[in-house]
């Protein structure tokens, strides 16, 4: 018996588990160095793009009260700017999550009369009551702007003819959304991202193309903005922020864009010059560090879960062979008790919290129960191993993250565990 085998036996998971998950690792050997090429290039890019914005020990002091002249934070939005190959960007700790990021970049840069289109189907959730798709206080279609959306066809391409047909004298954002979230449309590559860009652009040219990028950061060894992208948004508790930044949102994009979404994140005439960073410039610098190589640990962890789950019977998305363009995974179980054992596994194997079990609440905004799985040192930090579930058909449980590849195949391994205990898969 080898000596890991050992380690595994001795914190709950059975021989016949171990075997198993050892056997599906043994093969994704090429998988993972192709990763790790990935991250590695990203590893550089981040490293010039800090060294050419002339990082230094200075920076890593924060500031207090309004901020004003505050060097580290002037400084890490010129690494995000250097990194996304854009003009400005704005990344915050008064960003306080991803729909907030985005909220800035459409409430920033639209007017009344203006309309937006995502030509990639349905938006994020939260995204919906923010536009006023679904009825909501301080909407964007209460200040009169208004939406239109055109679907992805079946295969999972673009309805450019459609596209065409709903671009019109309002149109003034077209929203893309790269990561298919929750969803169960394709997650879109960077080089499809551009190819949309393109062909938008050439029927409007002054129409700003946002792209939502949570989920997609460091997946890829380029980013929208480097394929026409006006503004690329995400959070910094995702992907980023590495697991080490504590709260936070970045917008990257024209100087033009930049500066409207910073007036409406602070105030008409104030706009970057105010916003403390209190200490925290060290954590979103040390995150954005760390991000490449923690992002290629997320992705180690979802093919790993893909490939165990679709030998075992399962429906993965993706599935166990094709590229991956964001870090989210997906298994469909079709049994509420399948949902309920993987959560409690992923739980079990937690940093965090190990010791509590999950169960289905009623969450605000959804139509079902939701189960969540998460022992994070962030709150709700989705970089970090995770899993969250709808209690309704197919039955499919998403997760997510994982700081370190040892700690996603161990929770993915627990998962199983708790299946198995179950006696829901009878070997
Ligand atoms: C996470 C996410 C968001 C924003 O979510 P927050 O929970 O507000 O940070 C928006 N779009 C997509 C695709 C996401 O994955």
């Amino acid at each position: 018996m080898d000596n890991l085998k050992d380690y595994y036996l001795g914190i709950g998971i059975d021989e016949k588990v171990y075997d198993f998950c050892a056997t599906i690792e043994k093969k994704l050997k090429s998988r993972f160095d192709e990763i790790d090429k990935v991250a590695e290039q990203n590893q550089i890019r981040v490293i010039k793009a800090l060294q050419d914005a002339k990082f230094a020990e200075e920076h890593l002091n924060g500031t207090t009260g309004y901020g004003y002249n505050d060097s580290g934070r002037e400084t890490i939005e010129q690494v995000y700017a250097n990194l996304f190959h854009t003009e400005d960007a704005l990344v915050r700790q008064q960003i306080t999550c991803g729909t907030h990021a985005l909220t800035i970049a459409l409430s920033g840069n639209l007017r009344p009369g203006d309309e937006i289109l995502s030509p990639v189907g349905k938006v994020y959730d939260t995204l919906e009551g923010v536009i006023g798709v679904r009825e909501s206080k301080g909407s964007l279609k209460e200040f009169g702007i208004t939406y239109k959306q055109v679907d992805l066809l079946p295969d999972g391409s673009f309805d450019y003819d459609n596209i065409r047909k709903a671009i019109n004298k309002n149109t003034r954002l077209i929203e893309i959304q790269r990561s298919k979230g929750y969803d169960v449309r394709p997650t879109l590559s960077v080089e499809q991202i551009g190819e949309l860009i393109k062909f938008c652009k050439e029927i409007k040219p002054d129409v700003i193309c946002m792209v939502d990028n949570c989920y997609g950061e460091f997946v890829e060894t380029i980013e929208p903005s480097f394929v026409g992208a006006d503004m690329v948004v995400g959070s910094l508790i995702k992907n980023p922020g590495g697991g080490l930044a504590p709260i936070g949102g970045y917008i990257c994009g024209t100087k033009e864009c930049i500066e409207n979404c910073a007036y409406r994140l602070s105030s008409p005439g104030l706009g970057k010059e105010v916003g403390a960073s209190l200490g925290i410039t060290r954590n979103i610098a040390q995150g954005l560090f760390l991000a490449p190589t923690v992002t290629a640990s997320a992705l180690k962890g979802a093919i790993f879960a893909a490939n165990i789950y679709e030998k075992l019977g399962f429906k993965t998305v993706p599935n166990a062979t094709e590229d991956r363009f964001d870090i989210i995974q997906a298994v469909e179980f079709g049994k509420p008790e399948f949902i309920q054992a993987f959560c409690e596994g992923i739980q079990a194997a937690a940093p965090v919290d190990s010791f509590v079990t999950p169960i289905p609440w009623d969450m605000p905004g959804y139509d079902s129960q939701v189960i969540m799985a998460a022992g994070t040192f962030i709150s709700g930090a989705s970089i970090e191993l995770s899993a969250d579930a709808p209690m309704k058909e197919p039955y499919a449980v998403y997760f997510q993250g994982g700081l370190t590849y040892q700690h996603a195949k161990f929770g993915i391994m627990m998962s199983l565990q708790k299946i198995v205990e179950k006696g829901l898969i009878v070997w």
